[in-house]
């Protein structure tokens, strides 16, 4: 659905102030638990289609430290200060109400919220966006004490992104920057290598006989062929056999040592534990030594996702696909990285369409009626370089109660021309600007 869509929606709704169900509707206290992407675009659609509802955030922090954009700052693209998005434009301009608070725990019979601060808010509706929690000890050798001061992750932007920066600008000449990507699922499928990517074109410059090795436990991920083109064409990646198939007339590889190398499962690439104290990785084709060491370690749902009781065996939370839902308790809906959503990745993009037609499903359902058949987008950006973009583009609908991916061509074509890989890289950075304004601004 798209804005003018869902406008318009609000304005129907607007039209139906007559009918019983608006006046239940108008005093609607919806509660939203984390001011991330998908609940600050919850909040702001929320009160666009009918500003009437009291619409209420409960986030922990004062500010918003977005994940999108963030390996750009180890490599000086971005500040940490450009990360950090204000929540005064949902509040000043649409009238969404903020607690700073964490939230413990509900009572869902009382449809009750509590707060690490002893506060209780009740709700008619739930909307629950957490996020993900990292798994550290899932990798043997690996914690959250070693991540904060050693070997961070920082796939939760923060004082762990900032560490990894100073860490690769103070990497001996020639040292190896190690990335450990994660299991599927995760947030943002194509982040990793994005961030390989990065590195290595920031070595170039500032440490030109360093380099990126990639281990992985998969033996694929989404925009690997494009990604791989653009590794060949800016630092000399030779692709594997299984991917040269489908690579453009006039690519060949040199059988030279390229600065960015991926370990695949199949390659002996999977993690089995680490060693803290010497930067060494353990995998199934033998130790690696690293210089730099960045773990990105397997992901569940936020943990308030497990206090609220959200998640089922997978980690992740069961929701009824049409609204989110959740499956486990009636009037909360989860969405974003934290929910089950088939074919769509956690992606911020994801988890703002899932916002915005769950916002429509509950103004649909406190108005009477029955929620619109959904359709949902997502866009993942991602660079190779600079100057080099690419992405996977997605429309999915409901087909046999699952999330399902209709459209057909998804990724930059493989023969793009260079304009429009540099116009991939304008987009992305466009994207950055204009996605942020819609989630909060
Ligand atoms: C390096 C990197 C690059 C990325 N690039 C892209 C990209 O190019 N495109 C894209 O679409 N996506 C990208 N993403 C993914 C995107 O950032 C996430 O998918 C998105 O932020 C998920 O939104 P969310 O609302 O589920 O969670 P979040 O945005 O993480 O929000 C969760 C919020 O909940 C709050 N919270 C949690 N628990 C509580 C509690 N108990 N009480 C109160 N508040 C709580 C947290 O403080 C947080 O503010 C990237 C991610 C990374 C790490």
């Amino acid at each position: 659905m798209n804005r003018r869509q869902f406008l318009q929606a609000g304005a129907g709704l607007a039209l139906a102030s007559a009918l019983p169900g608006r006046a239940a509707q108008a005093s609607a206290q919806v509660v939203i638990i984390g001011g991330g992407v998908g609940g600050a675009t919850a909040a702001k659609y929320l009160k666009l289609a009918n500003p009437a509802l009291k619409v209420t955030i409960i986030e922990t922090n004062r500010t918003y430290i977005r994940p999108y954009g963030s390996s750009e700052v180890l490599t000086g693209h971005a500040r940490m200060e450009d990360l950090t998005v204000s929540y005064d434009a949902l509040h000043h301009r649409y009238g969404v109400d903020f607690l700073f608070d964490t939230v413990t725990g509900f009572d869902p019979d009382k449809k009750q919220v509590r707060t690490a601060g002893r506060q209780s808010l009740a709700y008619d509706k739930l909307i629950v966006s957490p996020g993900i929690r990292l798994d550290y000890a899932a990798i043997p050798g690996y914690s959250q004490a070693i991540a904060d001061t050693r070997i961070p992750s920082g796939w939760i932007p923060g004082p762990q992104t900032a560490l990894l920066a100073r860490q690769l600008q103070a990497m001996k000449p020639g040292g190896t920057f190690v990335i450990v990507a994660p299991p599927t699922p995760y947030r943002c499928p194509p982040g990793p290598y994005e961030r390989a990517a990065l590195v290595t074109e920031w070595m170039r410059r500032h440490n030109p006989t360093g380099k990126v090795l990639i281990l992985d436990p998969k033996d694929n991920f989404v925009t690997d062929a494009t990604m791989q083109l653009g590794w060949h064409r800016l630092y000399g990646y030779d692709i594997p056999a299984d991917f040269m198939q489908d690579m453009p007339a006039g690519v060949q590889n040199t059988g030279r040592p390229a600065p960015i190398a991926w370990v695949r499962a199949k390659d002996g690439g999977t993690t089995r534990g680490i060693d803290a104290r010497s930067l060494t990785v353990h995998t199934e084709g033998g130790p690696v030594q690293a210089d730099v060491l960045n773990v990105i370690p397997p992901m569940r749902a936020g943990k308030l996702a497990f206090d609220l009781g959200l998640t089922n065996e997978t980690g992740w939370c069961p929701v009824e696909r049409r609204t989110f839902e959740s499956s486990v308790h009636a009037d909360v809906y989860v969405i974003g990285d934290a929910s089950i959503a088939d074919a769509m990745p956690k992606s911020g993009f994801s988890a703002n369409t899932q916002a915005k037609v769950t916002a429509q499903a509950i103004v649909d359902t406190l108005a009477g009626r029955a929620p619109a058949e959904p359709v949902w987008g997502n866009t993942c950006y991602a660079l190779a370089g600079s100057d080099y973009g690419l992405f996977v583009a997605d429309v999915f609908r409901l087909k046999g109660g699952k999330i399902t991916q209709v459209s057909g061509k998804r990724y930059l074509p493989l023969d793009a021309s260079p304009t429009q890989i540099r116009l991939g890289a304008v987009y992305q950075q466009a994207w950055l600007k204009t996605f942020t304004e819609d989630c909060f601004a």
